[in-house]
Order: C-alpha cells, then sequence, then structure tokens
C-alpha cells in the first residue's frame, strides 16, 4: 500500500474525489488528500494507481521568503 509523501495518508483511503472520468481501460479518478494534495489516479483491472501527484495547498502556496520576519529596522 502506497502513502501520500507529504502527510502520509495511506492512498488508499480517498479523502475527497473531485471528479472521475471514464476511459477505454477503466476510469481517471481526481482525489484531494487530506493535506490538499491533487491526486490522479487511474482505475484499472489491476486496481488503482496514482499516477500523478500534487503539491499540498498548491493554489495557495506563498514563497518562504516573503514571510514577514523579526528583521529589526535600522532607522
Ligand atoms: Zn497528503
Amino acid at each position: 500500500m502506497t502513502t501520500c509523501p507529504f502527510c502520509g495518508w495511506p492512498d488508499s483511503d480517498v479523502v475527497a474525489v473531485l471528479s472521475r472520468h471514464r476511459t477505454p481501460e477503466g476510469a481517471t479518478v481526481w482525489t484531494r488528500c487530506a493535506c490538499g494534495s491533487l491526486q490522479t489516479r487511474v482505475v484499472g483491472a489491476a486496481g488503482t494507481e496514482v499516477v500523478v501527484r500534487g503539491r499540498p495547498h498548491e493554489a495557495e502556496a506563498r514563497p518562504v521568503t516573503d514571510t514577514p520576519g523579526d528583521v529589526p529596522c535600522d532607522k
């Protein structure tokens, strides 16, 4: 069994199914993990396989360098 590399959630436990598309082989399913990572799963005769995995909260991601810190002002 595979797990999410970002939060360790088991791939077999689907948190949210976003969409499902039929294909000649079976189906393609878009899911979202507990951490917000988007996954594309291909469902075939052999079972379900996660083929694409996005980063958690990719849409809300901000550059870490823009985070205000405790840098003292010299004025
Ligand atoms: Zn996750």
